[in-house]
């Protein structure tokens, strides 16, 4: 049987590299992780649960060119991940793509995308910026020759919060749900365990080589009027609806504070000017996910949800009353009462 290939996976401490870290260890991938130093302890427990499942780690940052020649050659890597953070250090993978570039051996290279095709959507600033950094790693990589994939996944599977990069890792609304615009723009949303596990199929499917993947699972295709019964489903009550309108939108991201300025300007174009669905995907280079495994399903959003509400229970159990928005989690969730 021929060995799958060693993965090298840049940001494995982060939210995205988690997944896929997770994703290259259950496919049975040799999978090293670049780890920088000083983890801090919550960090050093994620990197030791991937260690205990056979990740090996090297210490080092991506922006050292030589070192990152050394690493690629002496631990013959043949894939490379990166998911360095939005907000910072995508460009240091300017100096990653000339290491792999001088050792010439990488199979294919999956920069740190993840979201939307930046090549056609079109923020206002300062997502904007964040965009054009994007843009220049896709043109530097395509210049190199370098096999890439390009992720295009979309939302990821939660509430889309107006202000917070990382919105899955907390429960939709229990006190007021943000509704933006007039709440029928349409979005996909898909479980970061769907990103790492599709993203896995793809570093060595030949279709996927020099190719924009985009993520539209029909499934998971929701409207923020639709998101809000859903959710409201799951917990068992009615939730006020509050609109945030264009300009609140556009006003959060004039402030400039980064990184939350950043999520308001996407979380304009997304569910404002639906730059997720207001293009085909019909360019020589874009390919859909379902058309490449017709047999495979995502996880619906509705079993995420209900994720988050065995994630509400179980502080609720643990005695961890936490406050989400207003109110109480005891009082916000009362079907967890008779859990
Ligand atoms: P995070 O900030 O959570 O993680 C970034 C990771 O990169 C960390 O592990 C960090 O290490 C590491 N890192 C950064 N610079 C370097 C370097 N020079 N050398 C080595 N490691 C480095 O990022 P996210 O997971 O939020 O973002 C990853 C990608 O996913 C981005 O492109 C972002 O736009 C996208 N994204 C998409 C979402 C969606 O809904 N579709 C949601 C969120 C992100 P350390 O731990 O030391 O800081």
């Amino acid at each position: 049987m021929a060995t799958k290939g060693r993965v090298l996976i840049i940001g494995a401490t982060g939210f995205m590299g988690r997944f896929m870290a997770e994703a290259s260890l259950a496919a049975a991938h040799p999978t090293y992780l670049l780890v920088r130093q000083p983890l801090i302890p919550s960090k050093a427990t994620i990197v030791k649960t991937f260690q205990d499942k056979g990740a090996i780690v090297i210490q080092g940052v991506m922006n050292d060119k030589e070192f990152m020649q050394k690493i690629l050659k002496e631990y013959q890597i043949d894939i490379v991940i990166s998911t360095v953070g939005g907000a910072h250090g995508l460009l240091d993978q300017l100096t990653l793509v000339e290491a792999m570039k001088s050792v010439n051996t990488i199979k294919r290279f999956l920069p740190s995308e993840f979201g939307h095709d930046v090549d056609r959507a079109d923020p206002v600033e300062p997502g904007l910026a964040m965009y054009k950094e994007k843009r220049l790693v896709r043109r530097v990589i395509e210049e190199s020759g370098i096999p890439y994939t390009y992720i295009c996944c979309n939302s990821i599977a939660s509430w889309p919060y107006y202000n917070n990069c990382h919105p899955s890792q907390l429960p939709p609304p229990l006190d007021q749900m943000h509704i933006y615009g007039d709440g029928t723009v349409k979005a996909y949303f898909v479980d970061g365990f769907d990103i790492g596990k599709f993203t896995m199929k793809l570093v060595d499917d030949a279709r996927a080589l020099n190719k924009v993947v985009h993520f539209r699972p029909s499934s998971n295709y929701y409207s923020m009027n639709e998101l809000a019964p859903l959710w409201e489903n799951k917990v068992g009550r009615k939730i006020p609806r509050v609109t945030i309108s264009e300009d609140d939108l556009l006003a959060l991201a004039a402030e400039n504070c980064i990184p939350e300025s950043i999520v308001a300007s996407i979380t304009h174009d997304i569910f404002i000017k639906g730059c997720q669905v207001n293009y085909n995907i019909d360019g020589v280079h874009d390919i859909e996910i379902g058309t490449l495994y017709p047999d495979e399903t995502f996880r619906s959003l509705e079993d995420c949800f209900e994720d988050f509400v065995t994630m509400i229970v179980e502080k609720i159990h643990k005695g961890e009353n936490e406050v989400y928005g207003t109110k109480s989690l005891v009082e916000a969730v009362p079907i967890t009462a008779s859990c």
